[in-house]
């Protein structure tokens, strides 16, 4: 069989040459650990079309493909990743109907919340700053301050990526909000047998002036108690019933415990942060260490939220 390399820049030259399609990308420049070898392929495609046409060729030949969003939730292999990237940035159409939002996968939430702002919409506000883009959002069902993106959307559209499918006459299929199936940082989307296009919030009519302020409000609580000025992928561990992560791992001694170029954030002990030149071996020998320490001390176990994407 031709390597994926040839075969991609034989079925798309157009989008080779435009630049949509490039190899040897550096991952490490498309997520917020500012970690990760390089992508074989990496595409950003600009509409449905081409999305599908390179899920068909990669699912044709066997190419292992990865959705990536804005890499704000991902710990990426320093070896990097075999097969092709699909990058949602380019697929970003926002638009505003009554009381309703729609958001392409790969529009920032940020942008989102700012359209609802701008239209006087409420429902969103504890979204306003988390990172990333909304189909990283319905896949995570992120959720911050008392809220989740579930209490928000309405419904959403999808790809199975299958070849009977993305061949069929229509695609694209439709799941109502019941149909996530969303619990805490889960969706079915993680399930892997689909990709989120684009989804419906339904919000409220509110006054701006409240909406502006409970967002500047929790944009301040970030900052004050967040490393935000430190590369990162947010909280490492999900939250165990019942305990603060945080104060696990404090507890532990271990606020700021470093290795390489990765530690324990002074500021927040449930972030891992890229203090400069860590590698994922970096933040993967910390997650480790801190999961021994507060399973020995504590007996709880800490599950990632963040995904560990690539060989590690
Ligand atoms: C400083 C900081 C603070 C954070 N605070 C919060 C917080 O308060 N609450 C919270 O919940 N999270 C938080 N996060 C984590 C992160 O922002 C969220 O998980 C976010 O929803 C991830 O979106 P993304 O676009 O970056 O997804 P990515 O990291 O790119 O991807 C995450 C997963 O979603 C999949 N995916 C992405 N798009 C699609 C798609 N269209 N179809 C199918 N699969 C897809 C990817 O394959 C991957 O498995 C924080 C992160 C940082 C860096």
């Amino acid at each position: 069989m031709e390597n994926a390399r040839s075969l991609i820049i034989s079925r798309f030259p157009d989008l080779v040459e435009a630049g949509i399609i490039r190899f040897d990308e550096p991952l490490s420049q498309h997520c917020s650990f500012r970690i990760g070898g390089p992508a074989e392929l990496f595409c950003e495609p600009q509409n449905i079309g081409q999305l599908i046409a390179l899920l068909d060729v990669a699912l044709t030949n066997r190419i292992n493909y990865f959705i990536l969003g804005k890499g704000s939730n991902l710990l990426i292999s320093d070896k990097g990743l075999d097969g092709l990237v699909v990058s949602t940035s380019n697929l970003n159409k926002l638009s505003h109907d009554d009381t309703c939002l729609s958001a392409w996968c790969g529009a920032s939430l940020k942008d989102l919340c700012g359209l609802a702002l701008e239209h006087g919409l409420t429902g969103l506000e504890f979204a306003s700053g988390i990172p990333g883009s909304v189909g990283g959002a319905v896949f995570m069902n992120a959720g911050a301050y008392g809220g989740e993106i579930k209490d928000a959307l309405y419904c959403s559209k999808y790809l199975i990526p299958d070849l009977d499918n993305l061949r069929s006459v229509d695609p694209v299929k439709h799941l109502k909000a019941e149909q996530h199936f969303f619990s805490y940082r889960r969706s079915i989307f993680q399930s892997g047998d689909f990709i989120h296009l684009s989804s419906v919030f339904r919000l409220r009519r509110g006054d701006p002036q409240v909406i502006a302020q409970r967002m500047q409000e929790l944009e301040q609580q970030r900052w004050a108690r967040q490393p935000m000025d430190l590369p990162s992928a947010g909280s490492v561990f999900k939250r165990p019933e019942g305990f603060f992560t945080g104060k696990l791992v404090d507890d532990c001694g271990l606020r700021g415990f470093q290795i390489g170029g990765a530690a324990v954030s002074d500021k927040h002990c449930g972030f891992i942060v890229n203090l400069g030149g860590a590698t994922a071996a970096d933040v993967l020998a910390v997650i480790r260490h801190v999961q021994k320490e507060v399973s020995e001390r504590f007996g709880v176990r800490l599950e990632t939220e963040l995904r560990l994407i690539g060989e590690a």
